[in-house]
């Protein structure tokens, strides 16, 4: 059994679904099982309808909503043609979502965005299972909130996953007996008492992974509008190259260097079981994209990440004692209690230096709970992290610039430069 999942951006446009059923359609034959998340920018747009409403807009809240209904709605008159009973289906989940309306409120505001925000998923898997239903590819649309539990940390829900294994297992060993595509949602949950859930924004990869896991899928597939994972992201550098073979350890790494590549999140149920993840461009569905597995990769370009926005603060022991031992646990415990992570830290006999995002809030609290340091604190950095760097890579790409500190190991050189 495959695992494929269509993002945002594949499902945007009456062309890009018809594309999802040419891409489906000339899938191998065998069992499949196809994730879907909301259409392009619905989630943001239905997080909008949330702010307005529990703001008092609700008049604003109504509109937006109508117009992502007239938005899908157009589209579903162009896919379904004659299928009336599909508009009409289509038609009820936002009437649905419009019932739902009257419920949000700013007291349970997390819950009530997932009560909300949560339909986007709905009315796109709809759209997709109906459309592929009328071009001949048989499916069966499963509502995931049936088999996905989890609990109610709205909008960042964590999933039971002794709850969900059995029930994933009968239901989709039950749906395939009699079709040989299901179709489902990416993103959203529900608990146990029966209140919906969000995963976490761009959470539908999660939910490939959750299910290749569970039911020991042979791949999973994510078509993005990118051939595969990139070398660095083409909005910052010239010339990135596609890479066409990563292995799980490399994409955590590159994730955690704050690469918006696939999230650790979604690499660790597969890793468990050794399930292949293709990322392809569904544009180009004859590429080959990249492939991320188990197998160490031969040899790899240098990867390449800017994190822009860094702030370097500076701690030094006020009686210029050494920073090693007390002062250093000190400083870490400091961080960790306002939730911040160093993105590179280095020490020197006095003083210890940690690099991290920006965020005023938590700096200032930082600054407050510092006392006992002299603390320095120095903003508008950016910090270059290449992996598998040469000389030549690192040439380019510092040039000209004004370096306030570099780290190097083996792998991995990281820079910190004024923007
Ligand atoms: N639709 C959700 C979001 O935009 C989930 C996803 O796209 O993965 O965050
Ligand atoms: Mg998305």
């Amino acid at each position: 059994m495959q695992i494929h999942k269509f993002g945002g951006a594949s499902t945007n446009s009456v062309e890009r679904i018809r594309n999802v059923h040419s891409i489906v359609s000339s899938l191998p034959l065998g069992k499949k099982l196809i994730v879907v998340s909301a259409l392009g920018k619905t989630t943001n747009a239905l997080e909008k309808v949330v702010q307005f409403s529990v703001n008092g807009e609700k008049e604003k809240a109504m509109e937006e909503l109508n117009r992502i209904r007239t938005q899908h709605l157009n589209m579903g008159s162009e896919l379904f043609g004659s299928h009336k009973e599909c508009l009409e289906g289509l038609n009820a989940f936002f009437d649905e979502a419009t019932e739902n309306l009257k419920g949000l409120s700013n007291k349970n505001y997390n819950k009530s965005y997932d009560s909300m925000v949560h339909f986007g998923e709905l009315f796109s898997s709809f759209m997709v299972s109906s459309f592929l239903n009328i071009k001949g590819v048989r499916n069966v649309w499963l509502d995931v909130r049936k088999v996905l539990k989890t609990n109610d940390h709205f909008r960042e829900a964590g999933i039971l996953w002794d709850v969900c294994k059995p029930l994933i297992r009968d239901e989709i060993d039950n749906l395939f007996i009699d079709e040989s595509v299901i179709i489902t949602q990416g993103f959203i949950g529900k608990t146990l008492k029966g209140d919906d859930t969000t995963l976490g924004r761009e959470g539908s990869d999660f939910t490939a992974a959750i299910f290749a896991n569970i039911l020991h899928a042979e791949s999973v597939t994510i078509w993005k509008d990118v051939n595969g994972v990139m070398n660095a992201d083409p909005k910052q550098v010239k010339d990135t190259v596609p890479v066409s073979h990563l292995n799980y350890k490399e994409v955590i790494e590159m994730a955690y260097y704050g690469a918006q590549v696939i999230h650790p999140k979604t690499i660790k149920p597969l890793q468990n079981e050794s399930i292949p993840l293709f990322v392809r461009c569904f544009l180009q569905p004859d590429l080959q994209g990249t492939v991320i597995n188990g197998i160490a990769p031969e040899q790899l370009p240098p990867m390449i990440v800017f994190k822009k926005k860094q702030v370097l603060f500076s701690f030094q022991t006020s009686d210029f004692s050494f920073i090693e031992g007390k002062p250093s646990r000190e400083i870490k415990n400091i961080f960790a209690a306002a939730l911040v992570k160093g993105n590179l830290t280095q020490n020197t006999a006095i003083s210890m230096l940690i690099c991290i995002d920006e965020n005023e809030d938590k700096q200032n609290r930082i600054l407050s709970e510092s006392k006992n340091f002299i603390v320095s604190v120095e903003t508008g950095l950016t910090l270059l992290t290449i992996r598998h760097y040469t000389g030549e890579v690192i040439d380019t790409f510092t040039k000209g610039k004004q370096i306030i500190l570099e780290q190097r190991t083996k792998d991995t050189l990281q820079v910190l430069f004024r923007e």
